[in-house]
């Protein structure tokens, strides 16, 4: 299982939701980073490093990314307002317990007060009334009770200052919440706005392209398999669908980019489509991964990847036909057990494989 983190149209960067790099796009030979270890992940690797995505080159792409791009943020805030709204709760509980054990406090130090009060007018009219017989002791109530009241006026002006101290990070929590609720208000607003041009706009221009062009929808150069454009890669059971989800491996909120079906361990892996292999080896949360190229679609790249393979069977820019096997299923990489990760991309970008299959 495993995803792509980012719901942004760039290249999702799940670690820093602001705003990925769009990496510049189709280059033959996609950056290579180190790899790291098989079978290893490190805390500070990408999760799931991306492949090269390529600019938006037409308005519909530009507002579908800045769509992504505006949901992903308004996704990081509502976790951020989640996150704030429970320390202010946390905050106000631990005030009102202060508060209460304070106002306890207050009532003893004025019963001791008075106490001490009453013994003392007691002592002095034990005094005054019996001048004549034995001097009398004034040790117990000069030591131990005012010592003990002196204590504890002490600890109630301890207690003072710490409730004002909660109530101080009581209201700076409650300013920050504001502050992240203001902007979660934007972000939305900005979504909900996006939202609508994505509707119309998008809705419009693939209406457009569709009276425009008759086989616009079926790339010649995609070899036709099954029902849909792409072929089913292998036969297993669907068990994650393409979209935003809980990450199983990373437990964190994100774009879940392709298609996971599981199948036993070993089980042969086939291309989609005829295509060049761009891409084969380990990377990172995706295990092992190969991306085939299939050519171009609508004018933009089309290429299929393959996640957590248990082996690879191609290699970078060998030629494979469609229904070749390129691998094994695995359960390598952010994988909690054998399945494929099976997606497919527009110009780099993510896109639900289900309606292509
Ligand atoms: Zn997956």
């Amino acid at each position: 299982m495993s995803a792509s983190p980012t719901p942004s149209a760039t290249p999702p960067v799940p670690s820093s939701a602001a705003s990925p790099p769009r990496s510049k796009a189709p280059k033959a030979k996609p950056k290579q980073k180190a790899p790291s270890r098989p079978g290893r992940l490190k805390n500070s690797e990408d999760p799931y490093p991306q492949p090269p995505v390529d600019e938006p080159t037409d308005a519909e792409s530009r507002t579908l990314a800045a769509f992504q791009d505006a949901l992903h943020q308004a996704r990081d805030l509502e976790a951020a307002v989640a996150k704030d709204k429970k320390r202010v709760e946390e905050l106000t509980s631990k005030l009102a317990s202060d508060r209460k054990r304070l106002t306890e406090m207050t009532v003893e130090a004025q019963v001791r007060r008075e106490v001490l009060a009453r013994e003392a007018r007691q002592l002095y009219i034990g005094a005054t009334t019996s001048l004549s017989s034995q001097p009398i002791d004034l040790s117990p109530v000069g030591s131990d009770a005012a010592a003990e009241f002196v204590e504890q006026e002490k600890s109630t002006a301890e207690m003072t200052q710490k409730v004002a101290m909660d109530e101080r990070d009581l209201a700076t929590a409650n300013m920050r919440l504001s502050t992240t609720t203001q902007k979660l208000t934007k972000a939305q607003s900005k979504v909900a706005t996006l939202k609508g041009r994505v509707d119309s706009e998008v809705r419009e221009a693939i209406l457009r392209a569709h009276q425009e062009s008759a086989d616009i929808s079926v790339p010649r150069d995609v070899t036709r398999l099954g029902g849909g454009k792409l072929g089913l890669p292998l036969i297993g059971t669907e068990t994650s669908p393409f979209g935003n989800r809980l990450d199983p491996y990373f437990q964190r909120w994100q774009l879940h980019a392709g298609l996971d079906i599981a199948a036993a361990m070993g089980t042969p892996i086939r291309a989609a489509a005829a295509g060049v292999v761009t891409q084969s080896g380990w990377n990172g949360g995706y295990g092992n991964y190969t991306c085939l190229n299939h050519g171009n679609y609508d004018g933009k790249r089309l290429t299929s990847c393959y996640a957590h393979q248990s082996r690879i069977l191609v290699s970078d820019g060998q030629q494979v036909k469609a229904g070749e096997v390129i691998g094994l299923v695995g359960s390598t990489g952010a994988s909690t057990g054998p399945h494929l990760h099976f997606e497919v991309r527009i110009g780099g970008r993510p896109v639900d494989p289900k309606p292509w299959l």
